[in-house]
């Protein structure tokens, strides 16, 4: 740290993405990417819009809002557009949060939830998971806080229902619900359905996961009308070309071929089951998850040690140190192909320390 280092800064400890080492080439299952590529259609929007470089993008994004307006059948003033769902999530932070609106979300959830209030300088309380690592709806009614829960919850997969979802927004009318959605398109139920009928709801969504866009950067939000406009202040007074021209470009051309995409999350589902049987055989526990991963634990072998003996032989996976999912890895969801390299090194793993 330099002595310049604003003083407010000097005690954040900034968010770890899963690393992205570069002395291999490894099957990649540590950061919930799609094994999938782009359609064409990705890559000729892209050349299409390299020679208009030159030139700003439309701050207001309105085609693409458009698009994803009636991709979900919302009007267009209900939907804001931004840098990967991170940068709406940010927005939330800063936007609905306050010295005395702490923030609340689950002690086991996305690792950047406490690094945004942290940077924004917003007290929060983290509600530690039920047993069995579901979220207890009860936890966040009448809390009067800004409330953050990712639906699938990360990295365990697992989902609330609408109506446990419902109960936090009637008990709490008087503040925003975040519900982060970035895994919802692997078999959990959107609550954008209910936004126009609480006006303390808001979705957020990426195309990271789901639509093989994690290097594109794109994410979204839907709400009423009244929060989108507050973001939207908060995104003008930040950054209004938050989507740049190749971004913008590309997710109208994913949104106008997305059948290819959500069909692409079939096969993942089906390779989640198929693994997560596999493994159950093998002797691991895993959650019911309803993301594009899998996270799971074995008696036999130390979660540390199962993901750095994958990772010697050319598997990563996802390994949290902290104390009450340390037994466990995050396994990302791939191709059938990829799995059964995952299933084959475990298999071997399992073998040699008997
Ligand atoms: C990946 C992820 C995000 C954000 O991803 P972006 O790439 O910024 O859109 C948000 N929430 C959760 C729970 C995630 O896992």
């Amino acid at each position: 740290m330099s002595r310049f280092f604003s003083q407010k800064y000097n005690k954040l400890v900034p968010y770890t993405p899963g690393e992205q080492p570069k002395d291999m080439q490894y099957v990649k299952l540590n950061t919930n990417e799609s094994p999938f590529p782009p359609l064409s259609s990705v890559v000729e929007a892209l050349e299409y819009e390299a020679k208009k470089v030159n030139l700003y993008p439309d701050p207001d994004c309105s085609e693409l809002v458009k698009i994803i307006a009636d991709r979900y059948s919302v009007d267009p003033d209900m939907v804001i557009v931004t840098n990967g769902s991170d940068e709406v999530l940010n927005f939330a932070f800063m936007a609905y949060c306050d010295k005395d609106t702490a923030a609340i979300f689950p002690n086991i959830t996305y690792g950047f939830y406490p690094v945004f209030a942290d940077i924004n300088n917003i007290s929060y309380t983290e509600v530690p998971l039920k047993e069995d690592f579901s979220v207890d709806v009860n936890d966040y009614c009448n809390v009067n806080k800004t409330i953050f829960i990712a639906n699938p919850n990360a990295p365990t997969g697992i989902v609330l229902s609408l109506e446990q979802i419902e109960k936090i927004l009637i008990t709490n009318p008087d503040n925003i619900v975040v519900i982060d959605e970035a895994y919802v398109d692997f078999g959990a139920e959107s609550c954008i359905s209910l936004v126009s009928k609480y006006n303390n709801l808001l979705v957020t969504q990426t195309f990271s996961k789901s639509r093989s866009m994690a290097g594109g950067r794109i994410g979204f939000g839907i709400a009423q009308k009244e929060i989108i406009n507050d973001l939207n202040t908060v995104r003008y007074s930040t950054n209004p070309y938050n989507i740049n021209r190749f971004s913008m470009a590309v997710a109208k051309a994913i949104i106008d071929n997305d059948d290819y995409y959500m069909n692409n999350c079939k096969v993942i589902i089906d390779n989640r089951e198929y693994t997560q049987n596999e493994l159950i055989k093998l002797g691991f526990e895993c959650t019911d998850s309803k993301a594009n991963f899998i996270f799971a634990k074995h008696s036999d072998i130390s979660g540390k040690d199962l993901y750095e003996k994958l990772k010697q032989n050319g598997v990563l996976v996802r390994h949290f140190s902290k104390d009450i999912i340390s037994d466990y890895n995050r396994i990302t969801v791939g191709t059938k192909q990829q799995m059964d390299i995952l299933i084959d090194n475990i298999k071997k793993i399992l073998e040699e320390i008997r």
